[in-house]
């Protein structure tokens, strides 16, 4: 069995970035920047948030957060984001979900320039994903594709059981790992709450990518030997032994499963790490190619 070290992987792949964004400098170019709009004051996206910002710094890159109120009207913050759509000195921004109840996601989606949407959540680059042409990849599968790649695993003719259909890990992650590509060529199956016996779905699986949110759902029965596990989930479990009054669990049993598996991800220290540094790849992608619309 063989850790995805998504720290280390990351790390190197932040190395690469510094050394790109020196070039630039050095080239007396616009410095990398990216922005991100944070509403409300919700703990998990405030670590996301700055997770982001501090990998900004890492590598050189400019970053802006921008902090509102969670009582911001859904006008107000389209305001804020046709700002950032014509601030010629942000690169890429992201609206970090999610979002207060009263405002309507897919219209604060839908309103961010293409060109600057290095999450890839705008239909035109979820469009282009699926049509295979260059585009902003959604960071976590992006992240999780990168890591395939770069871990040399397999994946062509196998079959790919993704658990879980959001439209920012699930979905997007069924449709890359389909792709006649590598990593990808996969057959494909995308489990969803609707599916009738997942454990029989799961146990034909070469590849399984679990991303439902369910702390240590995927059991070791529930598994093939040398199955390859990339465990998407992020759930804070109570727990009085930590400072913080909770530990950070995955969407798979590690201890047990990790026996079974070629390769697997942990949590944490695995996609989380990656999708943070597939943001600033995009944010690289953008400020390079401003005309990849
Ligand atoms: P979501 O909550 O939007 O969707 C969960 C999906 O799981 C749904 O499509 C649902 O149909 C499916 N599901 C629920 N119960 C199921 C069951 N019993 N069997 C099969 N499918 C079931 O999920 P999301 O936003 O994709 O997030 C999933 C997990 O991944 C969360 O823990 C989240 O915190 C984590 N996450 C991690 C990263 C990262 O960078 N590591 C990024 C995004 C999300």
């Amino acid at each position: 069995m063989q850790i995805i070290d998504g720290k280390g992987l990351s790390q190197t792949i932040k190395n690469e970035i510094a050394l790109k964004v020196k070039e630039i400098k050095n080239k007396g170019q616009k410095t990398p920047h990216l922005a991100a709009v944070l509403v409300g004051n919700d703990g998990a996206s405030e670590t996301y948030v700055a997770n982001k910002v501090k990998s900004c710094h890492e590598v050189g890159f400019k970053s802006s957060l921008i902090r509102l109120g969670a009582d911001i009207t859904e006008q107000e913050l389209l305001a804020e984001i046709n700002i950032l759509n014509n601030d010629d000195e942000i690169d890429g921004f992201i609206v970090q979900l999610p979002l207060p109840k009263h405002i309507n996601e897919q219209r604060i989606v839908q309103t961010i320039n293409p060109e600057k949407d290095v999450d890839g959540f705008h239909p035109v680059n979820v469009g282009k994903m699926v049509k295979g042409l260059p585009t902003f990849l959604p960071a976590t599968p992006f992240g999780i594709m990168t890591m395939l790649e770069r871990y040399k695993i397999e994946t062509q003719g196998k079959h790919c059981v993704v658990i879980g259909r959001s439209d920012i890990v699930g979905t997007p992650m069924s449709i890359l790992m389909s792709r006649k590509n590598n990593p990808g060529n996969c057959t494909v199956t995308l489990c969803h709450s609707a599916t009738k016996d997942l454990k029989k779905e799961t146990l034909r699986a070469d590849i399984i990518i679990a991303a439902l949110g369910y702390p240590e759902f995927l059991t070791a029965d529930m598994v093939k030997n040398d199955v390859v596990i990339i465990d998407v989930g992020i759930s804070r479990v109570k727990d009085e032994t930590k400072k913080s009054g909770y530990t950070l669990k995955g969407d798979v049993k590690f201890d047990e499963v990790s026996k079974k598996a070629s390769f697997i991800t942990p949590v944490p220290g695995g996609v989380g790490p990656m999708t943070v540094v597939s943001l600033l790849q995009n944010t690289l992608l953008a400020h390079a190619n401003k005309k990849i619309i």
